[in-house]
């Protein structure tokens, strides 16, 4: 499948929705996420457009896997939660429950986050 180029990310990236940044550089934009699921849950995106983690890493150059991956510890640094610990996760696809089609990290902080998976 194409990349939707009128998703929510990407209609951020180019700037036609408000964005309230946390952190950008060249290979990364981060906010807040709207709705968020704990104290602290920023979604960091890559400014290239990959559906998904796989297609990131399959599609983009090492130099902007690598920027991404170091704009999302930077964004982790830079909100001082390195010493209390987080959690960073990518839902792909349908039964990883992803809504939005643009790749983003979520990063949960801010309290013992508990079970990696609900147990239902
Ligand atoms: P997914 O289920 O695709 O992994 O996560 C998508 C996330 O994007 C959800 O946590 C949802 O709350 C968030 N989200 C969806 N639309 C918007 C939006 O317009 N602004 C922001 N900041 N977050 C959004």
């Amino acid at each position: 499948m194409a990349y939707d180029e009128n998703n929510i990310f990407a209609k951020m990236l180019r700037g036609e929705i408000p964005v309230k940044k946390i952190y950008e550089d060249e290979y990364a934009l981060a906010f807040p996420d709207i709705n968020p699921q704990a104290p602290v849950h920023v979604l960091v995106i890559p400014k290239f457009k990959a559906r998904n983690f796989p297609e990131f890493v399959q599609n983009a150059t090492n130099e902007q896997i690598a920027g991404f991956m170091k704009a999302v510890a930077t964004v982790a640094a830079q909100l001082g939660l390195q010493e209390d610990g987080y959690r960073i996760l990518s839902n792909i696809g349908k039964n990883g429950g992803q809504e939005v089609p643009h790749l983003h990290i979520h990063l949960f902080a801010g309290k013992v986050l508990g079970p990696m998976l609900c147990k239902k």
